[in-house]
């Protein structure tokens, strides 16, 4: 398309779109970034960001609380939220003007208001239509309900609300102990509510391994984080200062719980509906966006990023998505991205972080006998000790083959995926990691000692 506006148009500028606009305007393209609420999108604004910042506050209130265990006379005089909101929203607000400078310092048009898709290569904002050789659909997500569960903002609210609470609740109901669930039950946990998850599948932070999950509820259970799972929610009644909320177990048996607040965390939707999307001709299923490994939708030149497209709903497999169709409309033939080597985090208090396949679907895919794994307890981790922390890293590899699956849980392991994923992606047998130097004291040595262990080479691993 010759007469185009822009080489490449972009709808949303979440995690995603900005990042396409980036990379496709430093390769020389010219770009139209359009945006109907802040540039940033859910993750900068009111996802990773912020709930991280709340979560580091939680671990400031835990150390203040728990000082005595370290010899430090400190007193926990409870949370000023204004104080804690004020943090929050000045790590968003610098994140924001550096990531605005930066749009703007590359020179992409940015286009303000709600974009339609009015034409296999328009976007229509207001009155205008703009041109696209290439455009990338890339409108996110929003948190989903469940039907007949009425969000008011007010006693039954979503993450967005969440994050804009202006004093700590006494206590919360967390319908869904996903990610989302889990994080938030942490913070309040943390910040001295009474806090009860509601799960409808067996365990906590299903996606995970199961001994993630297992390690993470015996976590939650020492903190008196109540949790409930096997429980379908089936009805709320909310009056003015609290909600009771009815709940069915796995028999079928009743019972109401009863908090200031319900908090609804059963996932996220994409955000596709009136976009006009199916009227272009886009293969959709369930709202989301059909796309193949290059990020393709059925429809020439049209490619899709981010939580719309079927998949993990992560921030950085939204980037990475968004570079990859930036290098490839520019020519340059980059190699599809692995979906299983994308790193997880849960950054509840203790953290859950993997990468590549857990050992029910690696047993899935390779048989019994096609897998060995190995746990190493951070018991035996110095670092872990000093931080009184516990948990573990467990590995999972084909026989006598690379690492297929990195599994951690304890306080920050968050921070060693980005070696595990390396390890992961670059299909690194147990023998190549094990003679890696690791600093001491670090937890990286805890991921160096696994990796000793499963080459048969333990020096303090536990099985
Ligand atoms: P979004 O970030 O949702 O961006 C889409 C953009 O499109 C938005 O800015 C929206 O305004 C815009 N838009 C939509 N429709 C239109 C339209 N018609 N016209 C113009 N603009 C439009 N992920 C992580 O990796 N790590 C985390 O720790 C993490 N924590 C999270 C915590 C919470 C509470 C939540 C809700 C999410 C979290 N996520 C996390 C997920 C992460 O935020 C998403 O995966 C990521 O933001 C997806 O990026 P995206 O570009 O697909 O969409």
């Amino acid at each position: 398309m010759a007469d185009a506006d822009f080489d490449v148009l972009i709808l949303g500028a979440g995690s995603g779109g900005y990042a396409c606009a980036l990379r496709a305007a430093q390769l020389g393209l010219k770009v139209g970034l359009v945006e109907k609420g802040n540039l940033g999108g859910t993750c900068l604004h009111v996802g990773c960001i912020p709930t991280k910042a709340l979560l580091h506050a939680a671990e400031v209130a835990d150390s203040a609380r728990e000082s005595e265990q370290f010899g430090v006379n400190a007193t926990f005089e409870g949370i000023d939220m204004a104080g804690v909101n004020s943090y929050k929203d000045g790590v968003v607000s610098r994140l924001f003007k550096g990531l605005t400078g930066l749009i703007k310092g590359r020179g992409i048009t940015v286009i303000e208001g709600e974009g339609r898709l009015t034409g296999p290569k328009q976007v229509t904002v207001g009155d205008t239509a703009y041109t696209g050789a290439h455009v990338v659909l890339a409108s996110g997500s929003y948190s989903k309900s469940l039907p007949g569960l009425d969000v008011d903002g007010e006693r039954v609210i979503t993450s967005e609300h969440a994050l804009r609470l202006e004093s700590v609740p006494k206590s919360v109901i967390v319908l869904g102990g996903g990610v989302i669930g889990c994080e938030f039950a942490s913070v309040w946990k943390s910040f001295g509510a009474e806090v009860t998850i509601i799960e409808a599948l067996p365990r906590l932070v299903a996606v995970e391994d199961e001994a993630s999950s297992k390690a993470l509820e015996r976590a939650f259970r020492k903190r008196k984080i109540n949790f409930k799972v096997g429980t379908r929610f089936h009805s709320v009644k909310s009056t003015n200062d609290s909600v009771a909320v009815t709940v069915e177990g796995a028999n079928g048996e009743q019972s109401v719980i009863e908090a200031d607040l319900l908090l609804v965390a059963v996932g996220r939707g994409p955000s596709t509906a009136g976009l006009g999307y199916e009227e272009q001709g886009i293969a959709m299923e369930r709202g989301f966006v059909l796309a193949d490994e290059r990020c393709r939708t059925n429809v020439e030149g049209v490619y899709a990023v981010g939580d719309i497209v079927p998949g993990l709903q992560l921030a950085h497999r939204g980037f990475q998505q968004g570079i990859f169709v930036a290098e490839e409309i520019a020519g340059l033939a980059p190699q599809p991205i692995d979906e299983a080597g994308i790193p997880r985090v849960t950054y509840s208090h203790p953290e859950i972080a993997s990468v590549g396949l857990d050992e029910a679907k690696a047993t899935e895919k390779y048989g019994t006998d096609g897998i060995e794994s190995i746990t190493y307890d951070l018991g035996g981790n110095g670092k872990s000790q000093i931080l009184k922390t516990s948990g573990f890293v467990k590995l999972i590899r084909q026989k006598d083959g690379p690492v297929i699956g990195v599994h951690l849980v304890g306080d920050r392991v968050g921070e060693l995926i980005g070696e595990a994923q390396l390890i992961y992606n670059w299909e690194g047998h147990a023998e190549d990691v094990a003679p890696l130097i690791h600093a001491h004291p670090t937890q990286n040595e805890a991921l160096g000692e696994a990796h000793l262990a499963l080459a048969g080479k333990a020096l303090h691993a536990h099985s």
